[in-house]
């Protein structure tokens, strides 16, 4: 058999690595635009700077994934602890929020989202993120952080996105299910009956993130694999309904009997008019450290801010800057039509005024700002994702799989789930966010 695999990010490596390792004996290949390996958990070394895209540290609660991540890390990898913030009414609070942050709110946020414990809206139909917010939290708390946050994070009002984008945006990435903040009654309880969660995190040794595909890819090498870096794909050839090779956008044409898609999935169904937010990371080298960049990630609310979350690499591990310096990385979301996207530079003068504005940099320490382009860095569920994607006639022995090709906002634990279900021949699901 010839296996093909499109991206190799963390979905395409754990499927060839685990293909190779499970002793088949397929032509295994993986074909990937850029060239270095790692898709969004890829890292930059930038003058003695290691920079992720944002912020990526491991996590799980599958015991397999678990297993997976040691036997590649084996022993090249550290534990930290959890440390992010949110910024809100000009200040840095803890998140998840303690007692202290929340009580710190000002007083009007304070006394009306408490007030919206006894009256929050009745929606019986839920449709939107927006009935989500507004029924889980309240109309204060929705007007005061979600509804900006969306629409600066998104470009679009939280009126017009899927409830998915509930899970994806809210329960994953600002509310901490385990410590039981998925409404506002749960969340007060949680803030009067604190029960701290200690989590731990697994981050490399060395390098970045990327390190981890690195491991990766030597296996796939030594078991005989092929790794095509500087490689896009475009397209299927199909031969009586079923694939039959990938064509590349050089001409090439690779052959295959199955194809595992890990790309976005619009490359090949771009007549769904599904759509991805794309990434602009600035990654800000400072001359010295700010000891108040004391988080690893903070989520910034405030529209008036050109960025949504900083990361501080040297809080994930110290010797990811030269002894004495600091990093911050900014991220901002937009798309491809975006003057930003073209032109990153012209908002570099914002970009340092507003870092400033909130204390990450000093302004007079800035070494450099190394610009990163990401492309499809987080599917957009708009209100009809679903009968878009209901829409797509899946050919025999093409997998769509993966966070672009799935059209699922995986983190990488999902990723490398999914991958080692599909290896193990169990059918994989989409919802992994809820296996533990
Ligand atoms: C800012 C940010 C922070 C995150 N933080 C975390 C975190 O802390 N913890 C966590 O677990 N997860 C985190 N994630 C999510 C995590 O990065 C992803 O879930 C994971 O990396 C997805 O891996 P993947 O292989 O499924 O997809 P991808 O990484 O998107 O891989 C797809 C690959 O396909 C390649 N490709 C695209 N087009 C083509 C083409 N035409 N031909 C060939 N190749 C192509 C891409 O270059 C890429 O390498 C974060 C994501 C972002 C954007």
């Amino acid at each position: 058999m010839k296996t093909v695999i499109v991206g190799a990010g963390l979905s395409g490596l754990t499927l060839a690595e685990r293909i190779l390792a499970s002793g088949s004996n397929d032509e295994v290949t993986v074909i990937e635009r850029e060239k270095a390996p790692g898709g969004l958990a890829r890292s930059f070394h930038v003058d003695g700077f290691d920079f992720d895209i944002g912020p990526h540290r491991f996590h799980t609660f599958n015991a397999g994934v678990d297993t997976y991540l040691q036997e590649i890390l084996a022993d090249h990898f550290i534990q930290i602890s959890r440390k992010s913030s949110v910024h809100m009414a000009g200040k840095y609070r803890n998140w998840p929020l303690t007692l202290v942050s929340v009580m710190g709110l000002p007083f009007p946020v304070l006394w009306n989202s408490f007030l919206d414990l006894f009256n929050k809206p009745d929606i019986p139909d839920i449709k939107s993120f927006a009935d989500f917010i507004r029924s889980r939290y309240g109309n204060n708390l929705y007007s005061f952080f979600f509804s900006g946050y969306t629409r600066k994070f998104t470009g679009i009002n939280a009126e017009e996105l899927h409830v998915d984008w509930a899970q994806a945006g809210v329960n994953r990435a600002v509310i901490d299910k385990r410590v039981k903040a998925d409404s506002l009654l749960s969340l007060a309880k949680g803030l009067l009956l604190p029960k701290p969660v200690e989590t731990k995190f697994y981050y490399p040794a060395t390098g970045g993130i990327q390190t981890f595909c690195d491991l990766q890819c030597k296996r796939i090498q030594a078991a005989g694999g092929k790794l095509l870096f500087k490689r896009s794909a475009k397209d299927l050839l199909k031969e009586n309904g079923s694939v039959s090779a990938v064509i590349l956008e050089n001409g090439e044409t690779i052959p295959a009997d199955k194809v595992y898609w890990t790309a976005p999935i619009t490359i090949l169904y771009p007549e769904t008019e599904l759509t991805f937010i794309n990434t602009l990371t600035a990654n800000v080298a400072l001359s010295s450290e700010i000891p108040d960049n004391d988080y690893q990630w903070c989520y910034f609310g405030h529209e008036d801010l050109i960025f949504s979350r900083l990361t501080v690499p040297r809080n994930f591990r110290k010797d990811c800057v030269p002894s004495g310096r600091d990093s911050v990385i900014a991220e901002i979301t937009c798309n491809s039509d975006a003057e930003m996207w073209k032109k990153p530079d012209t908002i570099k003068e914002r970009l340092l005024r507003d870092l400033k504005s909130v204390g990450a940099i000093r302004g007079d320490d800035v070494l450099f700002v190394n610009w990163e382009k990401i492309p499809e860095t987080y599917p957009v569920y708009t209100l009809d994702y679903k009968e878009k994607l209901a829409s797509i006639n899946i050919p025999e022995g093409l997998f769509l799989t993966g966070r672009s090709g799935a059209f699922w906002y995986n983190n990488m634990d999902h990723s490398i789930a999914q991958a080692l279900s599909i290896v193990q021949g169990s059918e994989y699901k989409k919802d992994f966010w809820n296996q533990r």
